[in-house]
């Protein structure tokens, strides 16, 4: 982390409401359901996959964690009605974890069948290390009780990553595979680039060897590089790689191009200032690497 990166974060809730606004509206679709879907019918058209998020603010309250499940089944309404090539990303915080494991389930279970419904499917996004164990304990709980359209997360940078996977590897899982964005301890995660790499390489060797379904979210082309060697002689159904909005674009039109199924994250709600705001203190570096694209952007270089 730079002395620019430390310096753009302590600044950040200084900074007006529309200048943040210009960092992150490359990142977030929009405050609405409706922006949401403009950004997926374009993606499509550009012959993408899109995975929606709806981002919600700190939940307090078990009315706020069922108004977000009810706010994911709206989507699967307009996923339909709009023909959208487009899955959910839910975070189980979100459906209210912090405040029972059991209240979580239900509101996850309603988005499930609600996704049932139109045979979509739905992704727990894997938050912070505190989450790590009830998140896999859920997601084996709802395979065992026959629900097949869910998928999770497994973050490299975490030292029990491969242990997670030959834990998953007797449901044949369906696992986004990614580095890890949230800032956690040496002792539980590896914090070198190169450490993080080589962990994620063994994750996604032993995720296809356990016939797992694997997204690839990555924007790092080394191991978008990797990744391609290792899937050479799979089917192009048996993987898919994953990129957040408005990252490396250009990279994902060609993978697309080339013949491989590529969906991009894309994040909206109301909540779009807080949880940008959020997102870039929990870490620092992203802050300035945003910050440095954006500059470019306005300044007409990238
Ligand atoms: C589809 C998807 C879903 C994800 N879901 C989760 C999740 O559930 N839990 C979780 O902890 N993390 C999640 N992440 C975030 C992930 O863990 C990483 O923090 C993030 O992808 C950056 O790692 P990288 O592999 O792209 O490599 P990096 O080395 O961090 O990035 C490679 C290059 O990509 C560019 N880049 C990467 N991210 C950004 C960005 N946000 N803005 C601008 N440029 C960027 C930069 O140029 C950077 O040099 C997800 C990522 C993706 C793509």
């Amino acid at each position: 982390m730079t002395l620019l990166d430390r310096t753009i974060v302590r600044l950040l809730p200084a900074v007006p409401k529309p200048v943040v606004q210009l960092f992150s509206s490359r990142y977030i679709a929009g405050s609405t359901l409706e922006d949401a879907v403009r950004v997926v019918q374009r993606l499509n058209g550009e012959r993408k996959l899109a995975t929606i998020d709806v981002l919600g603010e700190e939940i307090t309250r078990e009315s706020d964690a069922r108004a977000i499940a009810q706010a994911y089944c709206d989507v699967f309404v307009a996923i339909e009605r709009e023909h959208l090539d487009s899955n959910v990303s839910v975070k189980l915080t979100a459906l209210g974890l912090d405040l029972s494991y059991e209240l979580c389930r239900e509101n996850l279970e309603s988005v499930l069948r609600e996704a049932a419904k139109s045979g979509n499917f739905v992704r727990i996004d894997m938050e912070d290390s505190s989450t790590t164990s009830d998140t896999l304990r859920l997601y084996r709980e709802l395979r065992g009780r026959g629900f097949d359209n869910v998928g999770v997360v497994l973050q490299a940078y975490l030292r029990r990553s491969l242990d997670d996977v030959r834990s998953l590897a007797d449901l044949e899982p369906n696992v986004r595979l990614c580095k890890g964005i949230y800032v956690e301890p040496p002792a539980i995660a590896f914090r070198d680039d190169d450490a993080v790499r080589a962990n994620y390489v063994r994750c996604l060797d032993a995720l296809l060897d356990a016939g797992a379904y694997v997204g690839v979210a990555t924007h790092d082309e080394w191991l978008i590089g990797r990744a391609l060697e290792r899937v050479a002689s799979l089917s192009p159904s048996a993987y898919e790689f994953q990129m957040l909005l408005g990252v490396r674009e250009q990279r994902a039109s060609e993978l697309v191009d080339a013949g491989r199924r590529l969906r991009v994250y894309v994040p909206f709600g109301e909540h779009w200032y807080q949880y940008s705001l959020r997102r870039l203190q929990e870490n620092p570096a992203m802050a300035g690497t945003i910050a440095r694209a954006t500059m470019g952007r306005v300044l007409g270089r990238s």
